[in-house]
């Protein structure tokens, strides 16, 4: 068996049959679960030839200038730009590869999952049992039948309309920037324009990713548009793409009956402690955890660990996201 040299793999998510493969193809596995700090990691890359990138530091220009015999990062999952200086990385002759399509399904699942909890208010009434109040239970809605608005038709977007107009027979639109007329033909959903969706939906999920465009897409404005009834909403892509001050408004004012986000405002965000003080009736949060899932995570290693192989053997990589050109 050739030696692919040494590689780093930060990070605590990698299991260790996803370790003991990289073994069996040649590398040298050099596991380091706890954060570097940029000096750290660099000291760390001068005696690699691999990179598997699963913990949560920044690989800089400065790191990677250090690091002279290595060949590619491995990127564990989609957005890598928060992660490593992917230009550089192209400059230093360092591919860089990613991972789409692999925690597609698992985000969807736990947004729907999101969308009935809050829907049906389950944490909120399950707590209740706990705690001797049953009995006072309010009648909610289905979701069938009802309207189903997705801000977002991507990847998981479009898992999500799927699951809802297939699966929970949901009369489902979207706003999205581009016009996706196969998807809206296989699953029978509408295009709308932002305001049209909006003050059409009961439920609204977002899922556009975090830019400059999106970041406080649903405004106070925005609320204001939504039905006087009130809808769920649920925002498990990035917190930013709701405005703080519009969720407070609307879940005071009831445009907004109830919300659940994964992944939430910073602490310092100046309604983010009052929003954290209302109740799972009102407000359901996780900790960005739609892709926590066996599933994801392996398919995730093995895309990942198939990237990093090919590239240091010389291979054609579909997923390097930095080829110079
Ligand atoms: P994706 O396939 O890139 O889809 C994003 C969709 O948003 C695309 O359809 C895109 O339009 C649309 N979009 C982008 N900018 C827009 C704008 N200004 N106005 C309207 N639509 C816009 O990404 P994905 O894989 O579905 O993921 C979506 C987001 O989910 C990620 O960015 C991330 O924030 C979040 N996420 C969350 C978790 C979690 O654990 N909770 C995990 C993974 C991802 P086009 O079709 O024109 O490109």
């Amino acid at each position: 068996m050739a030696d692919l040299g040494k590689i780093l793999v930060t990070g605590s998510s990698v299991a260790q049959k996803h370790l003991d493969r990289l073994s069996e193809s040649g590398f040298r596995v050099h596991s380091v679960p706890g954060l570097l700090s940029e000096d750290e990691l660099g000291t760390e890359l001068e005696s690699c030839t691999a990179y598997l990138l699963g913990g949560d530091e920044f690989a800089s220009r400065a790191a990677l200038t250090r690091a002279k015999s290595l060949k590619v990062v491995g990127f564990l999952g989609v957005g890598y730009q928060s992660f490593v200086d992917a230009d550089a990385a192209a400059e230093l002759g360092i591919a860089v590869t990613n991972t789409p399509g692999t925690l597609t399904n698992s985000v969807a699942e736990f947004t729907v999952g999101l969308l009935l909890a809050q829907r049906r208010q389950i944490p909120s009434y399950a707590d209740d049992f706990r705690s001797g109040r049953s009995g006072g239970e309010e009648k909610q809605h289905d979701l069938a039948g009802h309207r189903l608005g997705i801000i977002g038709l991507g990847a998981i977007g479009t898992r999500i309309a799927e699951i809802g107009a297939l699966g929970l027979a949901t009369e489902t639109a979207y706003y999205s920037r581009t016009r996706k007329p196969e998807v809206e033909e296989r699953l029978g959903i509408a295009y709308k324009d932002l305001p049209s969706l909006l003050s059409w939906a009961e439920n609204v999920v977002v899922m556009v990713p975090d830019t400059a465009e999106t970041r406080g897409m649903i405004g106070v404005d925005e609320v204001a548009l939504l039905p006087a009834g009130g809808i769920t909403l649920v925002n498990s892509a990035r917190p930013s793409v709701v405005s703080p001050a519009a969720l407070l408004q609307g879940l005071k004012s009831g445009r907004i009956h109830t919300a659940a986000f994964d992944g939430f405002y910073d602490a310092d965000v100046p309604e983010t402690a009052e929003l954290l003080a209302l109740p799972a009736s009102k407000l359901l949060v996780t900790g960005h955890i739609g892709s926590l899932t066996h599933d994801a995570r392996d398919a995730m290693a093995v895309k990942c660990i198939q990237s990093i192989v090919n590239v240091v053997t010389g291979e054609q990589d579909s997923y390097v996201v930095n080829r110079s050109s």
